[in-house]
């Protein structure tokens, strides 16, 4: 008995993504190889998909090389749990377009800086995940893969710091 609550309050505690070692390896992965986007102020976003199982992916949109946001036009993958941007180096929280785009797809947004990862999601104030230091080499059994380019029903997300 005394197992079972205990499980019941970890699986509470944990976060979705950051519970898991494939979650923590691909935002690291997105983060060190987009690291110069945290100064430059561009942004870089990606998909974390459950492919069945809990086996995560993560599918980077392609480079828009816009100011302070990433768009992304296309087919939201099946079994998307996720998104994970990169944020300007001194924009740790997630922005209020984040915060809606949270709330509109009903799946979690993280913030990936340097020295914090905070996530949007659908039903909650924006909260911090994870304190830094983040900017380290990921393993090379998690590397984030550019997704393809069909789209057959297009969408239109924006992840942004900008708040627009
Ligand atoms: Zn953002």
């Amino acid at each position: 008995m005394e197992i079972a609550v205990l499980t019941l309050v970890l699986s509470l505690v944990r976060d979705p993504l950051f519970g898991s070692e494939a979650g923590v390896m691909f935002s690291r992965d997105l983060l060190w190889t987009n690291r110069i986007s945290t100064i430059e102020r561009t942004e870089r976003a990606a998909f974390i998909v459950d492919e069945g199982g809990g086996n995560l992916q993560c599918l980077v949109w392609p480079a828009t090389y816009q100011h302070a946001r990433a768009t992304f036009r296309g087919v939201i993958p099946r079994g998307t749990i996720a998104i994970i941007h990169t944020h300007p180096a001194n924009a740790p929280w997630p922005s209020e377009n984040d915060e809606r785009e949270a709330r509109r797809l009903g799946i979690p947004i993280y913030a990936l800086t340097p020295l914090a990862i905070t996530k949007a999601a659908p039903a909650k104030d924006a909260q911090l995940v994870e304190r830094g230091p983040w900017l380290a080499p990921p393993s090379d059994r998690y590397r984030c893969k550019p997704i393809g380019s069909e789209s057959a029903s297009p969408a239109t997300l924006t992840a942004s710091s900008s708040g627009e």
